[in-house]
């Protein structure tokens, strides 16, 4: 919860909220205007409250794997998308300008916490479209599926700074600044926070795999080539010829190294099935803010 002037009848008040079911009550704060990691004009309080609500057995539904990349933020193995614009272009243009300013500004400077401030308006909206998005994209999945694969991140996060680009060139030109990298990572992970959290409710089983050769190696063959990344979306192998996405490719491969074989329906290659992908279930997911469907190879 945060609201944007701290006072204490306001936390007496919450702390009370529930008829005592709220078991702990934290003030994530300090001096607003000090070197607080959070935008300086709101505070925080979060609450961990007991909701009565336990895990259900084991999700019946299939396996997917996930692939989380810069072009779309979300590909599952069976060819859906996730995907939201999280930085608008006015506001990648305000993120670049408050920067320059907050470069030039001398420090303790009236117009050095004014360019911070603007900066950290830009940040906050984009922070919230991407837990938001998180979250509504980790229910719908922890609906439809009983396993979910995701690739290990510690090493993800090593390669994503460095090889993103290279690897993926060309995509946003916006997010090719280090503070928008950062921001991408963090919903890479996020994503993952979201999706255990959800998972409590759906009785969904996380599991994470090594990520090592999962955008490299062919999801029908198993042949390992560089070579194969015909470019940033296209995948063709060099040894039994399949071309798909890249990405649906790499989802694939992340699900099947967690020891889940893909099934026969899975038929990725240049003749996807659109009858054959597992339903996704309807839920009040907003879809003007929310781009999701199925990739057309
Ligand atoms: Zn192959």
């Amino acid at each position: 919860m945060c609201f944007s002037r701290p006072s204490r009848i306001w936390i007496r008040r919450y702390a009370f909220m529930g008829h005592g079911r709220c078991v702990g009550v934290r003030l994530a704060g300090g001096n607003p205007r000090s070197d607080f990691p959070r935008p300086s004009d709101q505070w925080y309080v979060s609450f961990l409250v007991e909701d009565g609500r336990s895990t259900p057995p084991a999700h019946p539904g299939p396996a997917v794997g996930i692939d989380r990349g810069i072009k779309v933020a979300v590909t599952t193995s069976d060819g859906h998308f996730y995907d939201r614009t999280f930085l608008t272009s006015g506001e990648a243009k305000r993120c670049r300008r408050s920067q320059q300013r907050l470069a030039r500004a001398e420090s303790g400077s009236e117009r050095r916490k004014r360019a911070k401030n603007a900066l950290m308006i830009v940040m906050r909206r984009v922070r919230a479209r991407r837990t938001d998005f998180n979250a509504q994209t980790a229910h719908v999945l922890t609906l439809g599926y009983g396993t979910i694969v995701l690739e290990d991140l510690r090493v993800r996060r090593m390669t994503a700074s460095a090889k993103g680009d290279l690897d993926r060139p060309g995509t946003r030109v916006a997010q090719k600044s280090g503070l928008n990298r950062a921001v991408l990572d963090k919903s890479w992970y996020g994503l993952e926070l979201a999706l255990i959290s959800a998972a409590r409710y759906s009785g969904t089983h996380i599991v994470k795999v090594p990520a090592a050769y999962t955008s490299q190696k062919c999801s029908a063959c198993g042949n390992v080539d560089p070579a194969a990344r015909e470019s940033q979306a296209r995948y063709r192998c060099t040894s039994c010829h399949t071309v798909m996405r890249a990405d649906v490719n790499a989802a694939i491969n992340i699900k099947n190294a967690a020891g889940l074989a893909v099934s026969g329906r899975g038929d990725f290659g240049s003749a996807q099935s659109v009858k054959r992908q597992p339903p996704l279930p309807s839920t009040g997911l907003n879809s003007s803010s929310t781009t999701r469907g199925i990739l057309v190879p």
